[in-house]
């Protein structure tokens, strides 16, 4: 049987890919972006109390109630403002999803979407599945900063939204107050919405404070604002995040989910609501995912690759242009092959395979594991 495909130009994922070369040739992985050491064992005795106590029927459509209360008290905890878990918060099997639901439940044929690249690599499908135009715009490099002017000129009658994603995967940029005010100047008396992006909220670093989009309500009131528990807790295998919007978007976007996953995973949920309780929970990630970037750049001090700068997420982008003139993804390969240390080209990140010949490493991992890694690219 043949199908007429909906995304003809997509083929496997770079994270399977490089995973997947990182098994075969038993490479230390600081490719595919997750932890390698343990999460809260507290966080694991919840969930397993929540097992027993017998929380393993489908949670309510929204999410587990407890859980959006305390992530709307977070929220005006951390950002000030007040958004309604009953009608602005609905829990998703992840980030990624959250961010499907987002664009599937707006997007109409011929929309366009301004995304900013290198982007996340399941933004521009999603978008395209929808039957509408992606419109790229390339951070510059090397601090990956956003042009606005090339945003306002990017700008017609058919722009519906405008996706950003801060802390950055994969450059570890951040957006600033004044990134904010910018782009409040150019969506001002359009209909454009905003796709926030922040999986990463709690990942930032230097004492730099996260600009939520939660932060601002004038913003707020055109946006989707996409989370991930899996990020920020270590357990990326859990797929849970959330989307929290406005009322009136909310609906349109449960309409989409209650079609599709219905609930999440309760236990879980229930697990999250009493550990979010306990403040330190969010306010501790930071320093720890800190300490593990700094332990990296010190390392890779010893090494002939250049770190560009990152200031939150769990990576790091690095020139090679001191070891070799290949092309990234051929370097990438080789480095897999022939030092044993697997990375992500930061070409996977463009539709049209831009080349700056950068890699990215996650730095979210055992000391012993950056140790390795490092020894076995010393001399390479
Ligand atoms: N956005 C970005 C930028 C990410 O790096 C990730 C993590 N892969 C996600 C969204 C999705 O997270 P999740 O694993 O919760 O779907
Ligand atoms: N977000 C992770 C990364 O950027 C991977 C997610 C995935 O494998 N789909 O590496």
């Amino acid at each position: 049987m043949q199908i007429t495909s909906k995304l003809p130009a997509v083929g496997t994922t770079i994270f399977a890919t490089m995973s997947a070369l990182a098994a075969e040739h038993k490479a230390v992985n600081l490719g595919q972006g997750f932890p390698d050491f343990p999460m809260s064992e507290e966080l694991i005795e919840l969930v397993a109390k929540a097992m027993r106590d017998q929380y393993n029927q489908y949670a309510p459509m929204p999410g587990w109630m407890p859980l959006r209360e305390a992530i709307a008290e977070k929220v005006h905890y951390l950002y000030g403002s007040r958004v309604n878990p009953d009608s602005e918060i609905t829990i998703t099997p992840g980030g990624t999803y959250a961010i499907y639901s987002a664009f599937t439940s707006f997007l109409q044929s011929g929309d366009e979407v301004i995304l900013f690249e290198p982007a996340y690599d399941s933004y521009i499908p999603n978008i395209e599945v929808n039957g509408a135009k992606v419109v790229r715009i390339p951070l510059v490099y090397p601090d990956y900063h956003i042009d606005w002017d090339a945003v306002r000129a990017a700008i017609t009658p058919r722009t519906r939204a405008i996706l950003i994603n801060s802390p950055h995967n994969p450059t570890g940029a951040v957006i600033s107050a004044t990134d904010i005010e910018e782009l409040r100047k150019t969506v001002e008396g359009t209909s454009i919405l905003i796709l926030s992006d922040e999986v990463y909220e709690h990942l930032i670093f230097d004492s730099i404070s996260h600009q939520s989009i939660l932060r601002y309500p004038d913003l707020f009131a055109r946006s989707f604002v996409c989370f991930s528990f899996g990020k920020v807790y270590n357990c990326t295998g859990w797929k849970l995040g959330y989307c929290i919007a406005p009322a009136t978007l909310m609906k349109e976007f449960r309409k989409i989910h209650q079609f599709n996953a219905f609930s999440c995973f309760t236990p879980t949920q229930v697990a999250l609501a009493s550990f979010l309780q306990n403040r330190d929970a969010y306010l501790t990630l930071s320093d720890l995912m800190q300490q593990k970037r700094d332990f990296f750049i010190d390392q890779m001090k010893a090494t002939r690759f250049t770190l560009l700068s990152s200031y939150g997420s769990y990576f790091i982008c690095a020139k090679y242009d001191q070891i070799s003139e290949e092309g990234d993804m051929d370097f990438a390969v080789r480095l897999t092959k022939e030092a044993g240390v697997t990375t992500i080209p930061v070409s996977a990140f463009y539709a049209d395979g831009k080349d700056d010949k950068v890699l990215r490493f996650c730095f979210s991992k055992k000391k012993e594991t950056i140790e390795q890694a490092v020894e076995r690219l010393v001399n390479y």
